[in-house]
C-alpha cells in the first residue's frame, strides 16, 4: 500500500484533506469521502481511506505564509524530490492503466501488448520511486 493525500475546496468553504492508501498492484478503485463539516461527498481514487479532515493549513493566509517560510527551512529537499518523482510516476501509471483498460478488446493484439508493456514498465517505475521515498523517510526520519 502507498499513502496518498487528496484535497479540495468543499462548497461549504473549508478545505477537505483525505489521507488514503492505494494498492499499486491493483487498478485504481474509487472511494467516497465526505466533508467533515457539511457531509458533501466526493470520489477519491484509492483502495482505503485512512482519514478525512479539515485542512486548516490554509485557514489563515497571514499565518500561513509565515508558517510556510518556517517549515521550508526544515523541509527535506531530497524527500520533496522523491515525493514529486513518486507522484509523477503514479500519474503516468494511472493514466496508462486507464488507457489499457479502455484499449482492451478494442485494438489489435500487437498494439495492446505495446500498451500493456508500457503500463507494466510504468508500474515498475512507480514501485521503484515509492520504495526510494519510503527508504529515505525511514532512514532520514523526515
Ligand atoms: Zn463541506
Ligand atoms: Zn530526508
Amino acid at each position: 500500500m502507498v499513502g496518498i493525500v487528496a484535497s479540495w475546496r468543499c462548497k461549504c468553504g473549508i478545505r477537505v484533506k483525505v489521507v488514503a492508501e492505494v494498492d499499486p498492484s491493483q487498478p485504481p478503485a474509487r472511494q467516497v469521502a465526505a466533508c467533515p463539516n457539511c457531509g458533501e461527498s466526493r470520489n477519491v481514487q484509492a483502495d482505503k481511506i485512512i482519514s478525512v479532515t479539515e485542512d486548516i493549513s490554509e485557514a489563515s493566509p497571514a499565518f500561513d505564509s509565515k508558517h510556510d517560510s518556517e517549515s521550508n527551512v526544515s523541509r527535506c529537499n531530497e524527500k520533496e524530490r522523491l515525493l514529486a518523482a513518486r507522484n509523477k510516476a503514479f500519474e503516468i501509471y494511472k493514466r496508462l492503466s486507464t488507457e489499457l483498460a479502455e484499449a482492451a478488446g478494442r485494438i489489435a493484439h500487437a498494439e495492446f501488448e505495446f500498451v500493456a508493456n508500457r503500463a507494466r514498465n510504468a508500474r515498475e517505475a512507480f514501485l521503484d520511486t515509492a520504495e526510494q521515498f519510503n527508504e529515505h523517510t525511514a532512514k532520514h526520519g523526515c
